[in-house]
């Protein structure tokens, strides 16, 4: 029985890879990008204005620059009545609360607004309006 093998075993006829295979360029190959040449990022600096520093004024001290004395302070806070201390009493007086407990917001400091003071030069630096 001389049939042939189906699978002839010489890897004569496979041709060897192609030698010749270009190596992709490296030249031109760095240019594939987008072309960001003509628009550089443009860093917008933002000068901000160094006599405007918006300050939050909390419940809490902050340290600030005294706009009166110019001093470097650490602001002392102390409670008075504001707005929200009005807006709560009428209200406590609205629900029905007539004896006496309209007045509890006055005593309490979560009520009130919270009035910063330079301890230098004890101006009013800032207030903090809980409205
Ligand atoms: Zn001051």
């Amino acid at each position: 029985m001389s049939a042939p093998p189906p699978y002839p075993g010489n890897e004569k006829g496979m041709p060897p890879p192609n030698p010749a295979y270009p190596q992709q360029a490296p030249g031109p190959a760095q240019y594939s990008q987008p072309a960001q040449y003509g628009q550089q990022a443009t860093t917008v600096v933002v000068a901000q204005p160094a006599y405007t520093v918006v300050q939050h004024f909390r419940e809490s001290p902050v340290r600030i620059k005294c706009q009166f004395c110019q001093a470097d302070i650490v602001t002392s806070t102390y409670y008075e009545t504001g707005t929200l201390t009005w807006v709560a009493c009428f209200v406590i007086a609205i629900v029905g609360c007539w004896i006496g407990c309209c007045l509890i917001p006055f005593c309490m400091d979560a009520c009130k607004d919270v009035v910063h003071q330079c301890p230098n030069c004890n101006q009013q630096v800032g207030r903090y309006n809980r409205m």
